[in-house]
């Protein structure tokens, strides 16, 4: 067992990495000419289309026999994973020499991607879809297009390991460290009482392997998303139902709020986890996982220091800790606020920036 020559990988995805896409609002309009641009070694179709009728394409590439599901932004404002998924594509049209494990991927597997599952959302900047459905809680009562789009492929092509991305906020470290959490896994539970079934430890065995290499690349700056069982979330059921699922979890990286950078780990992460499945047989490996150290959400984005705080008439200096929220402007761009989140000492809590207002008001 082996992974990537990670140094051959670094140096590719630094010249060639899908240079059309980037910032952290994805639309379909944005990918749409870059699925029509793939190779003869991709097979497109259009899977089906959202509540506001924008395509969604199914994308596979491969031959071998080992079947792997991979979607991404089924949540519409969390794009990281959707540009790791066009960079991996930008991988597997490459040719050269320190690809080789490209050739060993495309033979031993077969992948089908869903990229931008739910477009309705992108476009809104939400979670939800057009019809105020979470996808990642419809997996029992399929109520939304989106959801029942994904199972059909599920039920039909029947994956062996199932890759769901999302993005995390910016609050989350890396528990013991003052690192965020740059990328987090979760290899979701099938029950409340956490089972460890046959299944999870195949699955944590995958997880295992991207964070040993993410490790080199980005090390204390890997979480363990918590494994609470959601009766209605996507992983949770797929897992139940016989598919290993790895939910990665895109986070924050210093000075990287359009997430370009994370964008890249969440690749690296991406291409070892299927580069693993492509050459492990047993899966057995599941113990590094529980080594992985759990999420903590101890971060704010900006705390404001030394600030002059008025309590109808009792002035007070204190700290004032904000979070970035995003909404859609009329003119169709993404803008970023800030929202008080906490007022007070603040002591507990890690910023991803801190500002002195030398016994100024905040005002936003
Ligand atoms: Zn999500």
């Amino acid at each position: 067992m082996k992974s990537f020559n990670l140094k051959n990988i670094e140096e590719w995805y630094a010249d060639n990495s899908e240079s059309e896409l980037s910032g952290l609002r994805i639309l379909f309009d944005d990918i749409e000419p870059l699925i029509n641009d793939l190779s003869s070694d991709f097979n497109v179709s259009i899977l089906g289309t959202s509540e506001n009728k924008i395509p969604i394409h199914k994308i596979s590439i491969g031959k071998g026999q080992k079947r792997i599901l991979i979607w991404s932004q089924m949540h519409g404002n969390e794009s990281t994973g959707t540009k790791a998924v066009f960079d991996l594509f930008k991988f597997f049209n490459a040719s050269g020499k320190s690809l080789s494990i490209k050739k060993q991927i495309l033979e031993t597997c077969t992948l089908i991607f869903i990229p931008l599952l739910n477009p309705d959302g992108a476009i809104a900047y939400t979670r939800e879809n057009a019809m105020n459905v979470d996808l990642n809680r419809d997996a029992v009562s399929l109520e939304a297009i989106e959801s029942r789009l994904l199972r059909g492929v599920l039920d039909e092509f029947n994956p062996h390991f199932c890759f769901n991305l999302h993005d995390q906020r910016t609050i989350f470290n890396v528990e013991g460290t003052e690192n965020p959490a740059t990328i987090s896994f979760l290899a979701p539970s099938i029950d409340a009482e956490r089972t460890l079934t046959e299944g999870r430890k195949e699955t944590m065995s995958v997880i295992a392997a991207m964070n040993s290499m993410l490790q080199q690349v980005i090390p204390n700056h890997v979480g363990r998303y918590t494994d609470e069982f959601y009766p209605t979330a996507t992983g949770d059921n797929f897992q139940k139902l016989g598919h290993n699922t790895i939910l990665i979890e895109a986070g924050h990286f210093p000075d990287d709020y359009n997430r370009e950078k994370t964008r890249k780990y969440n690749f690296l992460a991406l291409l070892e986890g299927v580069n693993y499945i492509s050459i492990e047989n047993n899966f057995s490996n599941y113990a590094p996982y529980f080594e992985i150290p759990n999420n903590d959400s101890r971060f704010l984005d900006i705390i404001y220091e030394n600030v002059l705080v008025d309590y109808e008439g009792l002035e007070e200096i204190t700290s004032v800790g904000v979070l970035f929220k995003y909404k859609v402007l009329l003119n169709n761009t993404l803008e970023s606020f800030e929202s008080v989140q906490k007022i007070g000492k603040l002591e507990n809590y890690l910023a991803h920036s801190r500002i002195n207002l030398n016994k100024k008001q905040y005002f936003i």
